[in-house]
């Protein structure tokens, strides 16, 4: 049965054993216990590649790395495995979208609707393309509550939009936009669209069946696993359209100076020897999940964030760019800067990100240079909450000398 209790949760995590009070989750997820130790298992007795030798060793690997992929296919209610390509992380998945699905489809005077609100990882690659192809790159606006306009998207949505581009949630204001609408509505003018999940997955992995989504990407770090790991999730028909970007071992069946023919999906977007130990790694995040309680530990993490920002919002100059009750606290104070800010906490061993969070047009947008940002996990406590603002108090008196 899937449970949640903070105190249980919280002790599994090795890196809060020290005093520190670490508020940067949105920026990458501590880890587990079970993904320390399923990777250091991987590396000290594991034996062989995946996908490759026939010895004992070798082949039950390929079986675990597969079982991975199907575990991340239950997470996201894919319809099959196929649909699940493994990718450094959601910035490379993007680029992938971009590069082998969109570029061929692109002609001069076509367009990319793409939300403010995104993070630089849901734009540049868009940009780029556009720039390679001659498309634009149209601007779908935030409004008043910082989440993007949809009541605006009709009249963007063109016989000329090639793809529709919308984080989950964002980075920033921790606003998630109502995907089903967006969907729905870009989906009647035949448009496809790619969902950026990166910090989604973690608050409300989707059922990207329910939803129709075309494309969707996430870290595996900013779910509890490893670097360098992530997924691109794709309807088969589209991957199937995709034309590989890397070539090389494993992603044929036939080479010759003539030329080659490509494997089947998944491993035909797969070239070279794949990040095993982050499969691994993600698998046992994955099932590590599997019995806590998501909804009752965002819940949790939530409550955080609105208890910080209550308590906050007495302070002088205090200004909160949080959207609905996310779990992120985006925020700054009126006439301080948030460099000299952070650096402060960082002092008072108070771990958390201050700038423009990779989401520099957001930022415009909201109208600030920076913001700070405290993101709340399930193994944060109330005593965190209490650190944050009494390091943010000692930091406004030494300021304000
Ligand atoms: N999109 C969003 C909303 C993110 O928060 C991030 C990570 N900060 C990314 C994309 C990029 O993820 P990664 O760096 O793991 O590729």
């Amino acid at each position: 049965m899937k449970a949640f209790s903070p105190a249980r949760f919280r002790a599994q995590f090795p890196a809060l054993a020290d005093a520190g009070v670490y508020l940067d989750s949105a920026a990458t997820a501590l880890k587990p216990t079970a993904v320390i130790e399923a990777s250091r298992q991987f590396y000290s007795l594991s034996a062989g590649n995946v996908h490759r030798s026939q010895f004992a060793e070798a082949q039950q690997l390929t079986g675990r790395y597969e079982a991975g992929r199907a575990a991340v296919a239950r997470l996201l209610n894919a319809p099959e495995s196929e649909s699940v390509i493994w990718t450094r992380g959601t910035t490379e998945a993007i680029n992938m979208v971009a590069q082998c699905w969109l570029r061929p489809r692109l002609q001069p005077g076509d367009n990319i609707i793409v939300s403010e609100a995104e993070h630089h990882a849901n734009l540049v690659p868009w940009l780029m393309v556009a720039q390679q192809t001659g498309a634009t790159v149209v601007k779908l606006p935030i409004g008043p509550d910082r989440l993007p306009a949809l009541e605006q998207l009709p009249a963007l949505l063109n016989d000329r939009t090639r793809l529709l581009a919308l984080g989950q949630m964002s980075n920033v204001t921790g606003g998630c936009p109502d995907l089903a609408r967006a969907i729905t509505l870009a989906h009647a003018t035949g448009v496809k669209v790619m969902v950026d999940g990166a910090q989604g997955v973690v608050h409300c992995p989707p059922d990207v069946q329910q939803l129709d989504i075309d494309f969707y990407a996430f870290s595996g770090h900013k779910l509890y696993g490893p670097t360098g790991i992530g997924v691109l999730y794709g309807k088969r028909e589209l991957l199937e359209e995709m034309t590989p970007w890397l070539g090389g071992g494993k992603m044929i069946v036939r080479v010759s100076f003539d030329g080659f023919d490509t494997q089947p999906l998944p491993w035909r977007l797969e070239a070279g020897t794949p990040n095993v130990a982050g499969v691994i790694g993600l698998s046992a995040a994955l099932e590590w999940l599997q019995d806590i309680d998501l909804t009752e530990a965002e819940n949790y993490s939530r409550g955080l964030a609105t208890l910080a920002e209550a308590a906050l919002s007495s302070r002088p100059g205090f200004r909160s760019f949080r959207c609905q009750d996310s779990s992120l606290l985006a925020f700054d104070f009126d006439g301080i800067h948030h460099s000299d800010l952070v650096t402060l906490l960082a002092e008072s061993g108070v771990a958390l990100r201050a700038g423009q969070h990779c989401a520099q047009p957001l930022l415009a947008a909201l109208g600030v240079s920076g913001t700070l940002r405290a993101s709340f996990a399930p193994y944060n406590t109330r005593q965190d909450v209490d650190a944050l603002v009494n390091a943010i108090d000692r930091a406004l008196e030494i300021l304000g000398d």
